[in-house]
């Protein structure tokens, strides 16, 4: 509401500058156009008065001369004619003064009666009058008209015309006359016409004026509602109509500042990706519009719903400052969303998380608020409850706090995650054939986190797939480096089932290989044997393919499982890596070393060749070696590192040697 009025407030100060600007040239057009009008209007005065002296030459003057040149004189008959005719002319007003002059400017008649007594004498009482030489004079003179406004002395303002008289048909001038005439009515004259101009002149501008005022005023009045559009657009989220992140932000920061308690609670929707890939974008911006107004439906008015992003919504809560509070609100909210729906004929149940913060117990400002809802969110999504508030005890140590896809999608996003390398070396020979590579975060607070720590969250969600992909993609790109410089190891990458499972992955790897230049007998896919499904049928088919393309495949963690000889048999299978709970016994502990001796048996019986995991010692490396192991890996010959880090020759490595620790190596 405020924002419309200040907005419209605004948008009317815009149009009355506007109208004042556009007043100033409008006025300046009136004021030349004047100018020119009353300049109209004295030129239109001066011709009037040129027209009446020429009626009075032509039927008072002409007519009384016989059509001498008048510096002969004139004769008593014109003299009498002539002023018989001023007499009337001057009587009726029409005339104020005339004077006829020869050409060397003798006044030979004058309505008065003087007279020069000599050529070019003036009458010094006629101060209107001019002399010979003066151009006015000559003009008329010459042939032409010359006629001025005057102050005509004791007559006042008059016009003043000086003409030739042409006394008779020959067209031949006789002398000048000279006539004052009086400048009232040339004056009312201009005055009439110069106001019929001002006014039409004034209509007119006013006309332009209110035109371009109106379309100033429409123009603003766009302007305005464009830039409320863009305001709106800005702070909202097109498919929802509601409040976009920027707009709840806001809307918190306000809620926090104003002091008062309020809950800050994020929702995601569960399984939101299932129905966008099986139902299609449709379906989904439908699910998400009900959602929408579910959530507006259920919450008070001052509330607020936002759209954050994605499948993710965020509630304000003003005036909740107690957990259990805000769960019963949100339960309610939770139960409304619940309701099912039947989309695209498909019914469906809407599930979501909700993380709760509340202000100021889990903190004041925005950033803090939305980062704990999140993470209570997520904890929802992990656990079993739909709706978890923020639990300080969590955010106090960081390092039991699990991580989520979420972040890891972050990270490999941000390029935060590194391989390490870990040597698997040749029993008989000492040498290192091949690598492990094995994951790492370089994560921004917390340091270099191991794999345990990140790849949980990752298992179950569409992020296992960019992610193994990065993994085979930077080992290749490794393999090839390492290869220039002449080490001749192979490269062993982890992969998932989930990977497995999924039919495009075989050419995937074929592709990626092909990429980087690296032939497919360098690359290894182990897959750990706990985790292979009860039915191989898809895992067993790509592991098929890779091998027939020259991979080499390798069952992980073996002895652990649960898998039947039978499933052994059923995989493309080149190698087994004997786990290493059963290695750091050997040497120690008779059972260990019996179970390894047999696995070792019964692998070589299937034509798979043998790696021991977890080698610590040298006298473990020396009874593997003597049980027929083939390869083997452990600390005892290197810690994961980055490759260029690990002995190029072989190993053992020496620094390989030191008591071995189970805490993680950092990065060198
Ligand atoms: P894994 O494949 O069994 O890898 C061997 C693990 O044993 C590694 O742990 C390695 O650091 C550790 N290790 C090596 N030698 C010794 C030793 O002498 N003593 C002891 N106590 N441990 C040793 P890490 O790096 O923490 O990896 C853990 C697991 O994470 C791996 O087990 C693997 O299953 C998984 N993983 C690692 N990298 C990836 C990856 O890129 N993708 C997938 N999907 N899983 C990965
Ligand atoms: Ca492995
Ligand atoms: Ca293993």
């Amino acid at each position: 509401m405020g924002r419309s009025w200040s907005s419209s407030a605004a948008g009317t100060r815009l149009f009355v500058t506007y109208a004042v600007a556009s007043l100033v040239p409008v006025v300046a057009l009136g004021a030349v156009l004047a100018q020119g009008s009353r300049q109209d209007g004295i030129e239109r005065g001066l011709e009037h008065g040129r027209a009446q002296a020429a009626v009075v030459e032509e039927m008072a003057i002409a007519p009384a001369l016989h059509g001498e040149d008048l510096a002969g004189g004139l004769t008593a008959q014109e003299r009498r004619r002539l002023q018989t005719a001023t007499d009337l002319a001057v009587f009726r007003g029409s005339v104020d003064r005339l004077r006829l002059r020869d050409f060397s400017g003798a006044v030979v008649f004058s309505d008065d009666g003087w007279l020069s007594g000599s050529p070019g004498a003036i009458d010094p009482g006629n101060d209107w009058s001019v002399p010979p030489d003066h151009p006015a004079f000559q003009t008329a003179a010459a042939g032409a008209t010359d006629v001025q406004i005057v102050d005509g002395g004791s007559s006042g303002r008059a016009v003043r015309v000086l003409q030739p008289i042409v006394a008779d048909s020959s067209g031949r001038s006789v002398g000048v006359l000279e006539i004052l005439l009086p400048y009232e009515a040339v004056a009312a004259d201009v005055e009439a016409a110069t106001a019929r101009d001002y006014w039409r002149l004034g209509a007119g501008l006013a006309l332009l004026y209110v035109v371009l005022a109106g379309i100033s005023w429409s123009a603003t009045r766009r302007l305005r509602r464009q830039a409320a559009q863009a305001a709106h657009d800005a702070l909202h989220d097109p498919l929802t109509g509601l409040p976009n992140r920027e707009m709840f932000r806001r809307r918190v920061e306000e809620a926090t500042r104003r002091s008062g308690s309020c809950a800050v609670v994020l929702v995601d929707l569960d399984r939101f990706k299932e129905v966008n890939d099986t139902l299609g974008h449709h379906a989904g911006d439908e699910l998400l519009r009900l959602v929408a107004d579910r959530l507006a439906g259920t919450l008070r008015a001052d509330d607020t719903v936002a759209r954050l992003g994605g499948d993710e919504f965020g509630l304000l809560l003003p005036g909740v400052s107690h957990p259990g509070a805000a769960r019963d609100l949100v339960e309610l909210v939770s139960e409304q969303l619940s309701t099912d729906v039947v989309l695209d004929g498909v019914p469906l149940t809407i599930e979501a998380s909700f993380g709760i913060a509340l202000h100021p117990a889990d903190g004041d400002d925005v950033e803090t608020l939305l980062k704990r809802a999140d993470a209570a969110m997520y904890q929802g999504k992990r656990g079993t409850t739909g709706i978890v508030v923020f639990d300080p005890a969590l955010a106090a140590a960081p390092s039991s706090r699990l991580i989520t896809a979420h972040e890891v999608r972050r990270a490999l996003e941000a390029g935060e995650l590194r391989l390490h390398y870990q040597p698997k070396v040749d029993l008989r020979t000492g040498r290192t054939g091949g690598v492990e590579a094995l994951l790492r975060w370089q994560h921004p607070d917390r340091g270099l986190l191991p794999p345990g720590e990140f790849l949980p969250a990752v298992e179950h969600s569409g992020i296992m797939g960019p992610l193994t992909e990065w993994v085979i993609t930077q080992a290749l790109v490794d393999c090839a480096a390492w290869s220039a410089e002449g080490r001749d190891w192979s490269v062993a990458v982890n992969v998932s089932v989930r990977n497995l499972e999924q039919p495009e992955f075989a050419a995937t790897v074929v592709r990626l290989a092909a990429d980087t230049g690296v032939p497919p007998q360098r690359l290894v896919l182990e897959v750990t044997e706990t985790a292979l499904p009860v039915d191989l049928g898809a895992t067993a088919r790509t592991l098929a393919t890779l091998a027939a393309h020259g991979f080499g495949t390798s069952l992980d963690d073996f002895g652990v499982g649960y898998a039947s000889l039978s499933h052994l048999r059923s995989l493309e299978l080149a190698e087994v890596k004997i786990d290493r709970s059963f290695v750091a016994g050997v040497g120690v502990n008779a059972e260990d070393g019996e179970v390894v001796r047999s696995l070792v048996q019964l692998a070589h019986g299937l034509g798979l060749t043998v790696c021991a995991e977890g080698v610590e010692t040298a006298a473990a490396a020396e009874w593997l070696r003597d049980a027929g192991c083939d390869r083997a890996q452990g600390f005892f010959f290197s810690r994961p590192r980055p490759w260029p880090a690990l002995p190029p020759g072989g190993v053992p490595d020496p620094a390989g040697s030191r008591p071995p620790t189970p805490s993680l190596e950092m990065t060198p």
